[in-house]
């Protein structure tokens, strides 16, 4: 969602004249765009503007900004943090980013916009469309969440939900894909939800209104709530040729008592009877998901729960982080906080069996045949080798081996015929 938000602000400060550059140090204005989710995030964050502060000593003109949810959380108090900061706007700020600019560029005071009032209207801005497109581009179809699960900080710095109008969605994705984009992630903080405050079509009908733009090949989607995985979205599995083969479920915890705790409001079996109606439609669909390790109350029984849900399910990929309380978040004030060396222990196991389980994953492919969409080339070793994502989101990369084709694959979904499954990749030829 940031890479999303980044092009918009391109877009929007385009016609005061602003355009990307390569290094830092020949930027005129210097935007962080900030996660809060969890603490490293935003330590990263501060740290990266630490550095602006020489810059700026450098060239006074530098206007530094900040952008996004770490904006969000702690607004004026950056400034008294960081006085050379000029900027601070929040997650819903962006359409007013180049009025702050241009105010700034004329009084030099600066601004601070938190207000959460402008939300995912249509008169939002859509992403930077005159630069090069790439193959594959984000669209977000709705902003912020009701969930409130009890770690997360999203609710308190992305607002409540609100979904985008479905005609606008599905033209953005229809001038994405006159642009050159072939296939689309479909962005919210759990589009499950999408439409229902507002009344708009439920999410598995904005996939089918999307599915029938010509010219897309392919269609993603994050993040998927698992309490609220409709049989509609199954459905959708079923139907739709152009949905990968693939989905990104985070369960965060096998343990029955963290789920409740984490306020998740579904069970470990709850989960297991989704994954079991998914594979019903889509026998081979690549699983992924979050955990996190160390939630508060969590005992060791509760994280080998975990790596069993982990085995069980076989995920082809795990995004696990250790817990970190976050400011607003409930469980900042739970018992029984989990020792760093006990976070850190769990998370290199739960790792060790996601590499495992990638792998085993992998090496399966070896011998199929797979569709890749081809979003570039590199050389490796002086050989020429384009690479892709197949239907269920393994980057593969390929030779034309005897088949040597003249046009650029760039964009085009192609079969390769995969020789080997590696730890994060698969390896093959052109058929
Ligand atoms: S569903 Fe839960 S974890 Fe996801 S953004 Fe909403 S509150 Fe955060």
């Amino acid at each position: 969602m940031n890479v999303y938000d980044s092009e918009m602000f391109k877009k929007v400060l385009r016609p005061l004249g602003y355009i990307p550059v390569d290094e830092v140090e020949d930027a005129d204005l210097v935007i962080v765009n900030t996660c809060t989710v969890r603490k490293k995030a935003e330590e990263k964050a501060f740290s990266f503007l630490g550095r602006m502060r020489a810059l700026k000593k450098k060239n006074p003109e530098l206007i530094v900004a900040i952008g996004g949810c770490v904006a969000q959380q702690e607004g004026s108090a950056i400034l008294r943090r960081m006085p050379y900061v000029d900027l601070v706007f929040g997650t819903r700020a962006y359409a007013r980013l180049a009025a702050m600019v241009e105010k700034f560029e004329y009084d030099r005071i600066p601004v601070v916009d938190v207000e959460m009032t402008m939300g995912i209207t249509d008169a939002t801005p859509i992403p930077e469309l005159d630069a090069e497109v790439e193959v594959s581009r984000f669209v977000t179809i709705m902003r912020g969440c009701d969930n409130f699960c009890s770690y997360c900080i999203v609710p308190y710095v992305r607002g409540r939900e609100e979904s985008r109008d479905p005609d606008a969605i599905v033209q953005e994705v229809r001038d994405l894909v006159e642009r050159g984009a072939r296939e689309v992630t479909l962005l919210g903080q759990n589009v499950n939800s999408y439409g229902k405050k507002e009344g708009l079509c439920d999410f598995p009908e904005l996939l089918r209104r999307v599915s029938e733009v010509e010219g897309l090949a392919r269609i993603r989607f994050a993040t998927s709530h698992p309490k609220d995985l409709s049989p509609g979205l199954v459905a959708a599995y079923r139907d739709l040729p152009k949905l990968c083969n693939h989905i990104h479920l985070p369960v965060q915890s096998g343990s029955n008592a963290v789920l409740k705790k984490m306020k998740r409001k579904y069970t470990r079996e709850d989960y297991m009877q989704r994954i079991e109606n998914l594979k019903a439609v889509r026998p081979d669909i690549a699983l992924t998901s979050d955990m996190i390790v160390g939630f508060p109350g969590e005992t060791e029984a509760d994280f080998d729960a975990t790596l069993d849900l982990v085995r069980e399910v076989g995920f082809s990929g795990i995004f696990a982080f250790k817990y970190s309380d976050r400011p607003h978040a409930p469980a900042a004030k739970f018992e029984g906080k989990v020792s760093e060396e006990d976070k850190t222990r769990r998370l290199a196991k739960l790792l060790d069996l996601e590499t495992e389980l990638s792998e085993k994953r992998n090496i399966s492919y070896a011998g199929t045949t797979v569709e890749v969409l081809v979003d570039g080339h590199k050389e490796v070793k002086g050989v020429f080798q384009w690479t892709g994502r197949s239907s269920c989101n393994r980057v593969v990369n390929f030779t034309e081996a005897g088949k040597p084709t003249d046009g650029n694959l760039v964009g085009k979904v192609v079969p390769v015929y995969i020789e080997t499954g590696l730890p994060h990749s698969l390896r093959g030829v052109l058929r």
